[in-house]
């Protein structure tokens, strides 16, 4: 049957009777590598000959572990100069088809390299090679740059990471290779791993999914620490160490030449290596040493070469001793997954790697200019690179609590001129109004005031939970806080200047704060703002004007067909390009002494409100973006604070002739005395007429 598939005209009735025996042999037991060993030719620059497993060789038990039935993934974190394409990905393909027929399927980055990966590497290794040249199905329909026939009738096949490509009939075998530059979500569907995965499961315990890469996601949380019972497991990221994460965590450990006892080099070179300063890099490159865990003796160039020869795998848990004996089960999954460290190169020496690391530092003093640090953490070190603003970035607030202002909550701190109040709405199951109350000060200086939350409402009598989402009349309790009154040394008060609300995120707040902002008596209207936050990719889209601060807008959705209409052109609503003020606000809580952007917190302010304004977010590329299940509230309050700051003028104010509200405390104009206050209070809140609605 299989024969009839052949068109080639040399095909004789001898060469079909050995073909078919060659079929229906029993799959030959022999080991991924020990085929490449046999089979695979290899012609290039650097190497002519069958596959040398001994120039990488810890690259062969993830390869060998491909034909295991305990395993069902192969995770492979190394190096560029590893071999690891070319062991695990091309040895074993090669294995299938020598040894156990199957379909097999190939999954480059894009298009464009699964083209370059079947020309360049594939067909090179078929035509080189003997025995996979003869297996193969040679004329155009059997031999295509994306699909190669075998004359057992498997097939293998190349692709890349799109839905299509991904889906469709089951494949046994799927090998991914530059996983971490492949897309996180592949056509909405989910991780290429998994959709690879879903592929192979009706092969049961033949199917076999592999991917390799070098890690290049960033870490999701910079402030991730190693767990004692956990000494394997990789900082948390997308891509392949994330993937590492969930298998058996293999990591590779070698022989001290001072203290004789086996360590696991951490792939962190800021944890294991040593490199003095010197003239020139190549100097330091020169230097370069590897620091022991045990002994802390430094393991320099003229050890490598013994070092690097007595490295083995251990999944986590499992333990070596000084003769190299391996005890213990340890970590137990079906996916058996390795992170070779940079140490282990097989083809890259450590003084190449510290020449790569001396260089990137250099560029890095000299133009700030972080990209190639980055390269060389993912590339020769094998580890997620963190970007400096993101590790400099206050580890921990001691410092800031240690210099907080011992005041009372309604206390204004000394040079205050302007104050602020910055409301944040939540819906949903835990519905509330947030409040933070922000100072400012001559120089943009900062004094984070008050802090709550509003959580319930009197509702005709009864005590009930605030719902902005639902209920229009909820919104009434801000009327009072926009004219908030603040307690001043000499008795007097200083009046809240202005409100700010945020009135994104759920549906129904965005139609009731603008209903209650119609409601609004105009006097207190303009002491009222309604926000928008935009940070990420969103801001492009709607924050158009040059990447601006803010944008103020005028929301109309009358032209709008199938919308139910909210906004007509009446309300404005203030656009904040949130990342913006982000990076200022980590900026200004860097500055420990008094200055411009100075920031002074209160004795009141608790540990949570810390945690939600310093831990809650990260800095990625293309933005800040929230910690799954940590709370912002207390940044997103601040940066409304300063988003409504900026729009008023406040960043440019002449210092030496102030505005009204931002002059010293006898001229401003929101200095009051409480009788005043008590007038205030009782002017109508709510407009005579609702004309908006
Ligand atoms: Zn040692």
């Amino acid at each position: 049957m299989m024969t009839q598939k052949m068109s080639s005209k040399f095909t004789t009735a001898k060469s079909v009777i050995l073909q078919t025996v060659d079929i229906i042999r029993p799959p030959k037991r022999m080991t991924v590598t020990e085929c490449a060993e046999e089979h695979v030719y290899l012609k290039d620059e650097a190497y002519t000959g069958y596959y040398p497993s001994h120039l990488a060789p810890l690259m062969a038990e993830p390869a060998d572990c491909l034909t295991s039935r305990h395993f069902d993934s192969v995770i492979l974190a190394a190096g560029v100069q590893n071999g690891k394409t070319q062991s695990v990905i091309l040895n074993g393909a090669a294995h299938k088809i020598v040894a156990d027929p199957m379909d097999v399927m190939i999954v480059e980055k894009d298009m464009a390299s699964a083209n370059d990966f079947s020309v360049r590497r594939l067909d090179r290794m078929l035509n080189n090679s003997p025995k996979l040249k003869g297996l193969q199905l040679e004329g155009r329909t059997a031999d295509t740059v994306f699909r190669k026939k075998f004359k057992s009738g498997q097939l293998l096949n190349i692709g890349w990471p799109s839905r299509n490509q991904l889906a469709g009939k089951p494949i046994g075998f799927m090998l991914g290779t530059d996983y971490d530059r492949w897309p996180d979500d592949v056509g909405g569907e989910g991780s290429g791993y998994d959709q690879m995965k879903k592929r192979t499961t009706t092969y049961m315990s033949k199917a076999m999914c592999a991917v390799e890469s070098t890690p290049s996601k960033e870490v999701e949380d910079p402030k991730w620490q190693a767990k004692a019972e956990a000494p394997h497991e990789a900082p948390p990221t997308k891509g392949i160490l994330g993937l590492y994460n969930t298998g058996d965590r293999r990591m590779v450990y070698a022989q001290c030449p001072h203290c004789e006892e086996y360590f696991r080099p951490s792939p962190n070179p800021d944890e294991s290596m040593f490199m003095p300063e010197a003239e020139s890099v190549e100097e330091r490159a020169a230097q370069i040493a590897l620091v022991c865990d045990n002994c802390e003796s430094h393991i320099t160039l003229e050890h490598e070469r013994a070092f690097r020869a007595t490295a083995r795998w251990l999944k986590e848990g499992q333990t070596i001793d000084t003769n190299g004996v391996i005890s213990g089960e340890g970590r137990k999954s079906k996916r058996a997954s390795f992170w070779c460290a940079g140490w282990f190169a097989s083809f890259n020496s450590w003084e190449e790697i510290g020449l790569t690391y001396a260089r990137a530092e250099d560029q890095y003093t000299r133009s700030g200019d972080e990209e190639a640090m980055k390269n060389c953490f993912n590339q020769e070190f094998v580890y997620p690179y963190i970007p400096k603003a993101r590790r400099s970035k206050i580890a921990n607030y001691d410092l800031l609590k240690d210099r907080a202002l011992d005041i009372d909550r309604f206390e204004v701190p000394e040079g205050v001129r302007t104050i602020i109040t910055s409301v944040d709405v939540q819906g949903g199951k835990n519905a509330r109004f947030e409040f933070g109350v922000f100072g400012l000060g001559v120089d943009n200086r900062v004094w984070p005031m008050d802090r709550y939350a509003l959580r319930e409402v009197d509702r005709n009598g009864t005590t009930d939970r605030i719902q902005p989402a639902v209920y229009e009349e909820d919104w009434e309790q801000l009327n009072l806080k926009i004219t908030a009154t603040f307690k001043l040394p000499d008795g007097k008060e200083l009046m809240n200047h202005h409100l700010v609300v945020d009135c994104g995120g759920e549906a129904g707040v965005y139609d009731n704060a603008l209903n209650w902002y119609r409601t609004l008596a105009p006097e207190l209207a303009r002491k009222c703002h309604l926000v928008r936050g935009m940070g990420g990719e969103a801001v492009k889209k709607k924050i158009k004007e040059n990447n601006d601060k803010v944008v103020l807008s005028w929301p109309d959705s009358r032209e709008q067909h199938g919308r139910k209409v909210s906004s007509k052109g009446d309300v404005p609503v203030l656009m904040i390009n949130t990342d913006r003020f982000k990076d200022d606000i980590m900026g200004q809580l860097e500055r420990d002494f008094d200055g411009y952007g100075y920031v002074q917190f209160p004795k009141y302010y608790k540990d949570i409100h810390y945690e939600e304004l310093l831990n809650a977010e990260i800095r990625e590329p293309y933005g800040w973006e929230q910690i799954r299940g940590k709370s912002n509230e207390t940044l997103d309050l601040f940066v409304y604070a300063l988003a409504i700051w900026h729009y008023l003028g406040g960043h440019d104010i002449n210092w030496q002739r102030p505005p009204l509200w931002a002059a010293e405390l006898d001229k401003n104009s929101n200095v009051i005395t409480s009788g005043v206050r008590q007038q205030v209070k009782k002017r109508p809140f709510r407009r005579v007429r609702n004309a908006g609605r």
